[in-house]
């Protein structure tokens, strides 16, 4: 054997067992959490082959010489967000920048908060709404592996009607408003509504967010009023379906939401004046609700501040911010499926988790709370075969905190580990 062999040899197995060491890892749980059956299994160990669980055993399993020790925590599912904001965050100049930010400008901001909401424990978050389609693009760079956040399921900008909540030039100068169209996002016709959606799937969308009622935040007087025509909202929804993708609507109002739900609509955001009425046909058409106590609250605080909100805005928080944890309360006890979801970005980035105390102290028990950010969303997004709990072939999105999230819901306000797609992110 000649010495170029040999050196050939071994520079083989070296790369070999570099390559499997850097493919395979353990974790050492001293709890976990089976968010299926509500159990608490100590001692468990799970092994990663790349981006998978492969592998869960309750005993310590033989000849690995490394792994990651969790014995001192509780280990979960990576959690979900089924309502966050990644270009922006709520602040008295935030109406401002809309005149000189650029879209650059928000993408950079955008990745900043992904990465907070991401070592929040959030490894999959949907972002119903943006401007300039800057979370398309992100999720691409995120996916691509370029840079770290979130799993993202972008609806690019979201639809609204002419000066509706999501009506980019409302309380603009008038030389700036322009006429905006289905491109841009607002529409007047069930032509226009086909043709937003279908520029949507063009650019990347992987749902749909339309803004079936007035909004708080909006320079706008109505933050109820229903701002789509029954047909229209159905012709959002039917193009959507041809294309692969659930709607989501924005809705205050008792009108517009119920006009959303009739037609089919996935998850109805806010749902402040939902009533008895509203809460039996979204049982029945199976539409799942996804509150946003977090910014209720958020906007109510803000509320009482002078110059925090423009002054049209104002009365809108006031009003509908205090009523949001109510309505979740009745919801869930009337039998509403409910979906995680905080509005990230009224609220700050990273601060996500508080919205698990808001729904425990509403009356919803910590296990249900945490079904609801694990299990449901996956359903909703339809990932529920690889994501949502902690099994053997699903993906390694995981995460650990101090303490039994069961018995004290807050723990998960302190994400000591994460985990996403077998890459650790945080330790
Ligand atoms: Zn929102």
């Amino acid at each position: 054997m000649n010495k170029q062999y040999i050196f050939g040899l071994t520079a083989l197995t070296l790369v070999f067992s570099s390559y499997l060491n850097a493919e395979e890892q353990w974790l050492h749980c001293g709890n976990l959490l089976n968010v299926k059956t509500g159990k608490i299994l100590s001692n468990q160990w799970l092994q990663i082959n790349d981006n998978k669980i492969t592998n869960i055993l309750s005993s310590t399993p033989k000849s690995i010489n490394t792994f990651i020790d969790l014995k001192d925590k509780t280990c979960l599912p990576g959690l979900m967000d089924m309502h966050v904001h990644l270009d922006g965050e709520m602040n008295p100049k935030a109406y401002i920048e809309d005149f000189t930010l650029n879209p650059a400008d928000l993408a950079f901001r955008a990745h900043e908060y992904a990465q907070r909401t991401l070592k929040a424990g959030f490894t999959t978050v949907r972002n119903p709404g943006d401007s300039y389609n800057v979370t398309i693009a992100l999720r691409n760079a995120i996916n691509q592996g370029w840079v770290k956040g979130p799993r993202i399921f972008s609806a690019g900008k979201g639809i609204g009607t002419t000066g509706g909540h999501a009506d980019p030039t409302n309380g603009t100068n008038a030389r700036l408003m322009g006429d905006p169209g289905p491109k841009q996002g607002v529409i007047n016709s069930v032509d226009d509504a086909k043709k937003a959606v279908r520029q949507r799937y063009k650019d990347g969308a992987d749902f749909i967010k339309i803004t079936a009622t007035g909004g708080v935040l909006s320079l706008a007087k109505s933050g109820q009023n229903p701002q789509f025509t029954e047909e229209e909202v159905k012709a959002v929804i039917d193009t959507a379906k041809d294309y692969g993708m659930h709607v989501a609507a924005h809705a205050h109002g008792k009108e517009g939401m119920l006009r959303a739900v009739k037609a089919g609509i996935t998850t109805i955001e806010h749902g402040t004046y939902m009533d008895k009425e509203i809460m039996q046909a979204m049982k029945k058409m199976g539409t799942y609700y996804v509150p946003t106590i977090l910014a209720g609250k958020f906007v109510a605080e803000k509320a009482k501040e002078d110059g925090f909100f423009p002054e049209i805005v104002r009365p809108k928080a006031a009003a509908v911010g205090p009523q949001i944890q109510k309505t979740f309360s009745k919801a869930y006890k009337a039998g509403v499926k409910i979906a995680f979801g905080t509005d990230s970005g009224v609220s700050a980035h990273g601060d996500n988790a508080k919205e698990f105390e808001y729904m425990v102290e509403a009356g919803m028990p910590e296990l249900k709370a945490i079904q609801s950010a694990t299990l449901t969303p996956a359903k909703i997004l339809h990932i529920d075969d690889q994501l949502g709990s902690l099994e053997a072939g699903k993906l390694a999105d995981i995460i650990a905190v101090s303490g039994n999230p069961l018995k004290n819901i807050k723990v998960l306000q302190q994400v000591d580990f994460v985990m996403k797609n077998g890459e650790v992110i945080k330790k």
